[in-house]
C-alpha cells in the first residue's frame, strides 16, 4: 500500500468574541486538516495547529511530493526521511544526492508541524488498514480516558471573576477537573482570580493553572507560593520561553505544586531533559503542533520510565488513543468545556468520540474514529 497523495485543508473560523491568553489575542479557531490517500483507496486524516497556515500548507504539499510512492504503513520511514531534511547532511550541498537541500532554520516550527500532520494521517490509515482503532493497534483497551476542560481566557469588558463562573459551569456539566488561563494581569489580580475560581468550583474539583510563560524565576516562585493554599494540581508553562530545564528544576524545588510543560517543544530531544531532571511532572507534548503521533509515542514511553504523567495538549480525539496505550502513566487529555471555547470540536466532525462526565469515550471505529464534515470544511476554508 503506497502513499498516493497528500493534501492540506486550512480551516479558520472566526470566534464570536475575540479572547486573550497571557500571550496572545485569538480572533479565530484555526486548524489544518491533512488528508493522505493511498493507492488502494484508503484515506487518513491528520491535523495541525500552527501558523502561518499558508506556510505550513506549503510544506505539507512539498512533503507530499517527497513521500508519494512510499509505503503508507511505514510511518517511521516517512518520519525519518522528512526529519532528516531539517539538518545539514554529507552530500546535501547543492542537493547533489537527489533530495532537497537542508530545510531553512527559520521554518523549523512550520516544518515540524507539517511532518506531524502527515504522520497523524498515516496512523489513521494504519488503523483503517488493520480494521481497528489506533488504541487497539497500540495494545490499549477501550476504556474511558480522563479529560479536563480549559477556560478563563480574557475578554474585553469582562469582570475579574467571570472566570470563576465559567469554570463552575464546566463542573456543573460534569467535568471533575478544570484549567484556568491566567497570569495576563497583575499578580495580585491573578491570585484573586484563582481564589474566586477555587471558591466557585468547590474543594473536590482539580484546578490547574495555564500560565503561558509569564514569569522569570523569582516572580514565579512568589506566584506559586501565593496560590499554593488553593490546592493547585499543576502550574503549566510557568516560566519565560527562554528558560531551560535547569530553571524549571529550581522552580520545582521551591514549590509544592507540580509543573506541567512541553506543549511547544518541537521534538523528543528537547523534552528529554525536562523529564530527566525531574522538574516536570506532567508532560504535554502536542502531536498536532509538532512532529506527530510517532513523536508523542516516543515521549510517552520516556515519560513512563521517568515516572512523569502523560497529559497531551488539545486534540482529545487523537490523544485519547495515546493515553489508552499508557494506562498506568497517563493523567488524561485536554478538552474544552463548551462550543464557544472550541467551535472546531463541535463543527468539524460528523463522527468523533463523545465527552461525558469528564471522560473521553472512544469507540471501535478503525483509525482515530473520526469522520469529517466537509460542508464545514468548505465553509471555513482559509
Ligand atoms: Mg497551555
Amino acid at each position: 500500500m503506497k502513499i498516493a497523495s497528500v493534501r492540506a485543508y486550512p480551516i479558520s473560523m472566526p470566534l464570536a468574541v475575540p479572547r486573550w491568553t497571557a500571550h496572545e489575542l485569538m480572533k479565530s479557531a484555526s486548524v489544518i486538516l491533512v488528508e493522505v490517500r493511498t493507492d488502494d483507496g484508503l484515506v487518513g486524516y491528520g491535523q495541525v495547529h500552527g501558523s502561518p497556515l499558508k506556510e505550513i500548507c506549503d510544506w505539507i504539499a512539498r512533503f507530499g511530493e517527497l513521500v508519494a510512492g512510499m509505503d503508507a504503513l511505514g510511518h517511521l520511514q516517512v518520519w525519518e526521511k522528512l526529519f532528516a531534511l531539517t539538518s545539514p547532511r554529507p552530500g546535501g550541498v547543492r542537493a547533489r544526492d537527489g533530495l532537497p537541500p537542508p530545510l531553512p532554520r527559520a521554518s523549523r516550527p512550520q516544518v515540524m508541524a507539517a511532518i506531524g500532520g502527515i504522520d497523524i494521517a498515516l496512523w489513521d490509515i494504519k488503523g483503517k488498514a488493520a480494521g481497528v482503532p489506533v488504541y487497539r493497534l497500540l495494545g490499549g483497551a477501550n476504556r474511558p480516558i480522563f479529560t479536563y476542560a480549559t477556560g478563563g481566557q480574557y475578554y474585553e469588558g469582562a469582570a475579574l471573576d467571570d472566570c470563576a463562573r465559567e469554570l463552575a459551569a464546566f463542573v456543573a456539566n460534569g467535568y471533575r477537573a478544570v484549567k484556568l488561563k491566567c497570569c495576563g494581569e497583575a499578580m495580585t489580580d491573578e491570585v484573586e482570580r484563582v481564589r474566586a475560581t477555587r471558591a466557585a468550583i468547590g474543594p473536590d474539583t482539580l484546578l490547574m493553572l495555564d500560565m503561558n510563560a509569564p514569569y522569570a524565576l523569582d516572580d514565579c516562585i512568589k506566584f506559586a507560593h501565593a496560590v499554593e493554599p488553593f490546592g493547585i494540581h499543576w502550574l503549566e508553562e510557568p516560566l519565560h520561553w527562554y528558560l531551560q530545564p535547569a530553571d524549571f528544576a529550581r522552580l520545582a524545588a521551591e514549590t509544592s505544586i507540580p509543573l506541567a510543560h512541553c506543549e511547544r517543544e518541537l521534538t523528543r530531544f528537547s523534552v528529554r531533559d525536562f523529564l530527566a531532571n525531574g522538574s516536570v511532572y506532567f508532560v504535554q507534548f502536542d502531536s498536532t503542533r509538532h512532529a506527530g503521533f510517532t513523536e508523542s509515542l516516543r515521549i510517552a514511553g520516556l515519560a513512563e520510565q521517568f515516572g512523569v504523567r502523560i497529559a497531551p495538549h488539545q486534540a482529545p480525539e487523537l490523544h485519547a488513543h495515546l493515553c489508552a496505550a499508557f494506562p498506568a502513566a497517563s493523567f488524561g487529555v485536554e478538552s474544552n468545556g463548551n462550543r464557544e471555547r472550541d467551535p472546531l470540536w463541535y463543527g468539524m466532525y460528523t463522527r468523533r468520540p463523545e465527552i461525558r462526565a469528564s471522560q473521553v469515550h472512544l469507540d471501535d471505529v478503525p483509525g482515530f474514529g473520526i469522520e469529517i464534515d466537509w460542508d464545514f470544511v468548505r465553509r471555513y476554508q482559509a
